[in-house]
């Protein structure tokens, strides 16, 4: 592990175009589960509340389920933790070009992060589905059973991809433009098992990029592209990283 460090601190050190990759796994330790593993979302809740079709046929029991999963952790004040702290600092100091996060969470951004490519959207905001409002979820009064769009009284959703819906254009599109040019990828705590968000570190080692991957376990990355493995949480892992970085 301690030689695994060391190379990784080199690899990062020497690189031009250093991207990060996260998933749920990053945002664990500030108190938010993952979808899928120990003490994961889907352990507890079904997945079909984040359908699209079933959440506009059934919005009264998707947002139940919704307001409990996302927005009790938001409003319950999860922090960005060490590895959140890290990624920040580092594009501050020129060394991190981008984050590209499968997390809908924000805390990249609060963690400072600012060039965020939010591969799934974020929760942050809700949408109308029928008209062009579009609110920050803090200003909005999703308090009702099925919060409903104060312009035009249609269904509101989270700003977020459900399962069945498409990438978000321009998030799609800066993600894969920075794997083409990086030269190394740094994946923080993601199974790589999402499409077509698991292709974005594909590619950037399809373009030549040193891989590191920050995870407890072994991820669908793990064996087929990773150089170099760093097993542990990502808080911990990132403070004995970037002390040196
Ligand atoms: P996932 O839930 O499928 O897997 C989580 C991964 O994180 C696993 O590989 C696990 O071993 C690893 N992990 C667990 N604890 C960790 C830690 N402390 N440090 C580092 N790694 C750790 O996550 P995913 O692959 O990102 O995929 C699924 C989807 O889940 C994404 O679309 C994402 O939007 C969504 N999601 C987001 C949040 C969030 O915004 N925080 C939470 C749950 C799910």
């Amino acid at each position: 592990m301690n030689n695994d460090l060391e190379q990784a601190r080199t690899i990062i050190a020497n690189g031009k175009h250093v991207m990060a990759f996260t998933g749920a796994g990053i945002s664990v330790e500030s108190g938010i589960p993952p979808f899928r593993g120990e003490n994961s979302i889907w352990n507890k809740y079904d997945s079909q509340n984040l359908d699209i079709d079933f959440f506009m046929s059934h919005p009264e029991r998707s947002w139940p389920v919704i307001k409990e999963i996302f927005y009790n952790f938001m409003d319950g004040g999860a922090k960005p933790n060490a590895a959140h702290l890290a990624l920040a600092q580092m594009e501050a100091e020129g060394r991190l070009e981008c984050v590209v996060t499968q997390n809908i969470d924000d805390l990249h951004q609060q963690a400072g992060s600012k060039k965020v490519y939010e591969f799934h959207g974020t929760a942050r905001r809700v949408v109308c589905t029928k008209c062009s409002y579009v609110s920050p979820v803090r200003e909005a009064d999703i308090s009702a059973e099925v919060p409903r769009c104060p312009h035009c009284g249609a269904l509101l959703k989270p700003d977020f991809v459900f399962f069945g819906e498409s990438i978000p254009m321009a998030a799609y599109q800066k993600s894969f433009d920075a794997a083409e040019i990086a030269d190394v990828c740094i994946i923080v705590g993601s199974t790589g098992e999402v499409m077509p968000a698991c292709l974005v570190p594909l590619k950037a080692k399809q373009h030549g990029a040193k891989i590191i991957e920050i995870n407890p376990t072994d991820s669908e990355f793990t064996h087929k592209i990773t150089d170099i493995h760093l097993k542990g949480k990502a808080g911990d892992i990132f403070k004995q990283l970037y002390s040196h970085v």
